[in-house]
């Protein structure tokens, strides 16, 4: 069995509006999830719709990560409540909480994504976190979303930094399910690796222009985002398993071991996974054309004013043997890293970072 895609997708400028009579076919006593201040706004909104649906709605907010505190927590607000469904409306986190929850309690799931960040609204897929936001695992979910609603007025009010980090994640997926396709003989999933290579060319044609412009008639910028929340989960859908992600996403999860005080989004750690894995491509796997990507991604990345290095993170990898740490998690066994078609030992990945961090400073 397969978990392709959401049962029904809204999108376009008035996909909630749109989307509110299939809700209240779904649903009649949901529960709100979402997170951060700057959104309550548009959370209130969803919230008095649906009151005027004559539905029996309640809104909790997660107090950290996509984690197991928030998570029980949450459970137990929706069983006492006797909620039947859950919206989650947010970035990755809130989204993949929802999902996670809703998964446990047999309950539907309704995605209301509310930036450009991620393609956590489509998959079937939710990255369990520390409450410090330390990543611990991913988890297979029965299926996708039941229904997804891409509303971009709402991702509209997302400031543009995140739009930036759904950029880095979505170009991680053509070079990450690339490298470790090449054993596959499922044509689906080449299918899929293809789709992302389309997906990363138009992010580079449109990414910057899509940050830059205003948001009428702005089709780079409607572009993007669908390439980042829509076409980024279409591609894991179809691809599956198979279509993995490898060395970047394994250096974003060790990364993030490290507490730094300012946090980053997934995909700014994500995109200096991507630089880490093409440099580690290029001194392990012989791959000549991994620097030219490194330049290419480069001067986009900067466009974009994404972190290009550890020490961008707020992590300097010489001290309190943080190298060390990145390094034996990134290894660790369950690690996507050793999806790599090459083998790689601890001393390589050393190598690999010491020469980024001092390179890339003189890039
Ligand atoms: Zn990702």
């Amino acid at each position: 069995m397969q978990a392709i895609s959401p049962e029904t997708i809204f999108r376009g400028n008035n996909a909630w509006e749109d989307s509110l009579p299939h809700i209240t076919k779904l649903t009649k006593s949901p529960l709100i999830l979402g997170r951060c201040s700057h959104t309550q706004n548009l959370r209130n909104k969803i919230y008095f719709d649906l009151k005027n649906q004559n539905l029996e709605v309640n809104a909790v907010n997660l107090q950290f990560d996509c984690c197991y505190e928030d998570i029980s927590r949450v459970k137990d607000i929706i069983l006492k409540n006797n909620h039947d469904s859950v919206i989650a409306s947010g970035g990755g986190k809130v989204l993949d909480s929802g999902k996670y929850i809703a998964d446990c309690l047999n309950i539907p799931c309704v995605t209301v994504p509310l930036s450009a960040s991620t393609c956590a609204g489509w998959t079937a897929l939710s990255n369990i976190y520390t409450k410090n936001g330390q990543f611990i695992k991913d988890v297979a979910l029965k299926s996708c979303p039941k229904i997804l609603v891409y509303d971009h007025k709402f991702i509209q009010t997302a400031p543009s930094r995140t739009l930036a980090s759904g950029i880095a994640d979505a170009m991680a997926k053509w070079y990450e399910s690339s490298i470790t396709s090449s054993t596959i003989n499922d044509g689906i999933v080449q299918q899929a690796i293809q789709i992302s290579r389309v997906l990363r060319d138009q992010l580079l044609i449109d990414g910057k222009k899509a940050l830059n412009g205003e948001f009428e008639n702005n089709f780079s910028w409607s572009n993007t985002i669908e390439a980042c929340g829509l076409t980024a989960g279409l591609v894991g859908g179809i691809g599956g398993e198979k279509c993995r992600t490898a060395a970047a996403h394994a250096f974003h999860n060790a990364i993030t071991q490290i507490i730094t005080p300012n946090k980053f989004l997934h995909g700014e750690i994500v995109g200096v996974g991507l630089l880490l894995q093409l440099r580690l491509e290029e001194m392990k796997n012989n791959n000549k054309l991994a620097d030219q990507s490194i330049k290419q991604l480069l001067v986009l990345m900067k466009e974009l004013n994404l972190p290009t290095s550890i020490a961008q993170l707020g992590i300097n990898v010489f001290e309190n043997q943080n190298l060390d740490k990145i390094a034996d998690f990134t290894l660790r066994e369950k690690s996507e890293i050793h999806f790599l078609p090459f083998e790689i030992n601890k001393q390589d990945l050393i190598d690999v970072i010491v020469n980024f961090e001092h390179q890339i400073i003189k890039i």
